[in-house]
């Protein structure tokens, strides 16, 4: 199925996971709102993230549901809402966080719903927003100005992880952090701690990354490959950061090394395989703070909120915005490293196939796949 091939009435262009390695774009039976308290989303744009490309690795290095539609950093419109739906109606756009907790299990309950264990998550394990529509709970749906870029908005679940691994340092203005890592999580750090006043170094080996970084205000840019990071920290401020940002997963010894006496260390970036030598005695010593973020629903409405403010300057970010069936195209640039931050313009390729008709033909199958666990 191409761009130019239009969708029969009562489907819809998905973009699928066929299992280890392969993505491919479908045409699907227009999707049924999958529970009362759900609503269809006609969706406008959809980010496509490390996570991603993590569940595209062969063999997978982020598990996911064969046969889902993948994609869940989307905005779009309410086209229809289940009778349960809550806080939002027909017509209302909306970003999504995608990571839906319980609400039951013993972390939901004991206030930490990012390590629930019965996540189901949109675009992982149940689909998500690399299609014309999708369906999704209700009380997922975060309400955004019209007035903010598809591609913009598409950043707000990314930004609701960095913002949650923020509220933890609570950095101040004047501040100077470095942080690991110019991908969009790196680039996204930059862009909150540079609006709250915070000076930052990026190292990042990567040149166009490093680019990006400049181009958003940071302070120094360094390859770590030639040359000492830590160096350019203490350049700033002697004796090293307030704070070190990982935003790659691997560099917790660096990371440690930078920061000042009473500095804090925030661990984001995900490497399941990295293992640090760590000397345990110089966090004593110097009284550092670790801190781990993941996910966090909580931070989704300021989120919104910053993007719709305009205070970030985060065009350097979205280094691709492609049409949908240009889905595979995203993901071999990410790969590449070539590509910052890709996100799909849904919406702008081709006109919804909205039949209503088309619903009679209900759901597709790949429900009964029971895997949990969330994604950013
Ligand atoms: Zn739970
Ligand atoms: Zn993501």
């Amino acid at each position: 199925l191409t761009d130019t091939q239009a969708t029969r009435p009562g489907t819809i262009r998905a973009v699928v996971f066929q299992g280890p390695g392969r993505i491919l774009l479908c045409e699907r039976p227009r999707p049924a709102l999958a529970s009362a308290a759900d609503v269809l989303i006609a969706v406008e744009a959809c980010g496509i993230c490390g996570t991603d490309l993590h569940i595209l690795e062969d063999p997978p290095g982020h598990p996911a549901a064969p046969g889902v539609v993948l994609g869940h950093e989307l905005v779009g419109h309410v086209a229809e809402a289940g009778p349960e739906a809550r806080g939002v109606t027909v017509g209302d756009r909306v970003v999504v966080a995608p990571n839906i907790s319980c609400g039951s299990c013993a972390p939901c309950k004991q206030g930490a719903p990012s390590a629930c264990q019965n996540f189901s998550t949109v675009g992982i394990f149940r689909d998500g927003g690399l299609a014309d529509l999708v369906s999704v709970p209700a009380r997922a749906c975060h309400r955004v100005t019209g007035a903010l870029p598809a591609r913009v908005a598409a950043l707000a679940e990314p930004l609701s992880c960095v913002l949650n691994g923020i509220r933890r340092v609570r950095p101040m203005p004047g501040e100077v952090a470095v942080i690991h890592g110019a991908g969009a999580i790196g680039l996204l750090f930059l862009a909150v701690l540079g609006a709250g006043g915070v000076r930052c170094v990026v190292a990042e080996p990567v040149t166009q990354r490093r680019e990006a970084a400049r181009l958003m205000g940071a302070a120094a840019t360094v390859d770590p490959a030639a040359a000492d990071v830590r160096a350019a920290v203490t350049a700033l401020q002697p004796g090293g950061a307030d704070l070190a940002v990982d935003a790659v997963g691997s560099q917790f010894g660096a990371a440690v090394a930078e920061v000042r006496p009473g500095g804090e260390v925030l661990l984001f970036g995900m490497n399941s395989r990295a293992r640090s030598a760590i000397a345990q005695n110089d966090i004593t010593r110097r009284e550092i703070t670790v801190h781990g973020a993941y996910v966090g629903e909580a931070t989704f409405p300021a989120a919104v909120r910053l993007l719709e403010s305009g205070l970030l300057r985060l065009d350097p970010v979205i280094s691709h915005y492609l049409p949908l069936d240009r889905a595979q195209d995203a993901v071999d640039a990410l790969r590449s490293g070539g590509a910052v931050k890709a996100v799909l313009d849904v919406a702008g390729s081709a006109a919804i196939a909205g039949d209503p008709g088309g619903r009679s033909l209900g759901r597709r199958g790949a429900s009964g796949f029971e895997q949990t666990g969330a994604s950013r």
